[in-house]
């Protein structure tokens, strides 16, 4: 019995009805491939070089007859092509593009299981097209809304056009590049669990708690469930009580690996420094406990934090040991809430420092989600 390993493999017929191989090497002109057709092995010799991926007939195939690749017809011989000869645009007349050479890499390769991908990512595509994208962040710009704390964000352009042209090439061209100086809390933004820790000075220990770079991405996207509590008081704590009472209400149970997000119609107040950041209602540590409980990845406000201004950050330290982060000042939920979307939670990766713990406590982050 022959056997040839997979990895000294040069061509592959996936089809008995096939009359094409496709490379899966680079081969070149006069190269001997043996390919299996069916239970058979035929031994061909490429008349020409076949990029990987292209196709070879590895029998004569009369002008006007059909190119049969996968079981599949893809198009017309325009001419005779001889056993071993390239078979591509200047012999063939497409009938569509998966004839595009670089559209069946998968499907070549990894076989049936390739294509069941395919079929979901296809599946996938047209449950989201379905949906409407709804982005969740403020855009960054100098003096934008924060906390006072922090540095001011600055943002400006290093260069922009005129000033940074480039001439050398036949079309003159010019760019735009910005410079950003802002703290990594300012406007829409994820904080790690690794941004609050215990203790002070030499005792501060936050072992485990991720940094921004390692919340597993796995946990940054997924069901949000949006909570409405644009209703309630100023300064107002949401208790468990209220919570659990609204997932009766909805029948929405929040559940393990959810993204819950509490809408409290605070982002109509994002711009206005003298309003936004004073008496915002917040979380109270039952309902971090309660989340913890639950197991959900994230906890998301339009809100500047979770804990209120000026309070012990009790429910972000809690959530925070549980490794589940917290998004800040999100926007654009009033249509949304009370219900359950696919969210995408996207922070940039940072390291101040490339040691071990020297990551970011948080990042700026563009959030959207399907509605
Ligand atoms: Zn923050």
């Amino acid at each position: 019995m022959r056997i040839i390993r997979p990895i000294d493999m040069k061509a592959l017929v996936l089809n008995s009805k096939d009359n094409v191989a496709t490379a899966i090497k680079e081969l070149g002109e006069n190269t001997d491939v043996s390919v299996k057709i069916g239970e058979e092995w035929k031994e061909i010799r490429v008349k020409q070089p076949i990029p990987f991926n292209h196709k070879f007939a590895f029998k004569r195939i009369l002008k006007g007859q059909e190119i049969i690749k996968f079981g599949e017809c893809i198009g017309r011989a325009t001419s005779d092509i001889e056993e071993g000869e390239h078979v591509h645009i200047h012999n063939v007349e497409a009938y569509d593009e998966a004839f595009d050479e670089g559209e069946d890499i998968g499907g070549i390769v990894m076989g049936s299981f390739e294509s069941e991908k395919k079929l979901k990512v296809d599946n996938l595509l047209k449950i989201l097209d379905e949906c409407k994208p709804v982005d969740l962040s403020w855009t960054y710009y100098s003096g934008m809304t924060q906390i006072p704390v922090l540095p001011p964000p600055r943002i400006s352009w290093w260069k922009k056009y005129p000033d940074f042209p480039i001439r050398e090439w036949e079309e003159p061209s010019g760019f735009k590049v910005e410079k950003i100086e802002m703290a990594t809390h300012c406007g829409t933004h994820v904080d790690a669990p690794s941004h609050c820790c215990k203790g002070y000075d030499d005792e501060v220990t936050c072992e485990g708690q991720w940094d921004i770079d390692e919340i597993p991405l796995e946990h940054l996207f997924g069901r949000a469930v949006i909570i409405d509590f644009s209703n309630i008081e100023k300064l107002h704590k949401v208790t468990k009580e209220e919570t659990v009472n609204w997932e009766k209400t909805y029948n929405i149970r929040i559940r393990e690996k959810d993204i819950v997000v509490f809408h409290f119609g605070w982002d109509k107040y994002f711009g206005d420094q003298s309003i936004f950041i004073k008496d915002y209602p917040s979380l109270s540590v039952e309902v971090a406990k309660y989340l913890i409980k639950r197991g959900v990845y994230g906890v998301g406000v339009d809100t500047p934090d979770i804990d209120g201004p000026g309070n012990e950050p009790l429910a972000h330290r809690s959530l925070f040991e549980n490794n589940i982060y917290v998004i800040e000042n999100l926007a654009n939920l009033k249509d949304y809430a009370n219900n359950t979307h696919f969210i995408i939670v996207s922070p940039i990766k940072i390291r101040p420092d490339m040691q071990r713990r020297g990551g970011a406590g948080g990042a700026p982050a563009r959030v959207f989600m399907f509605a």
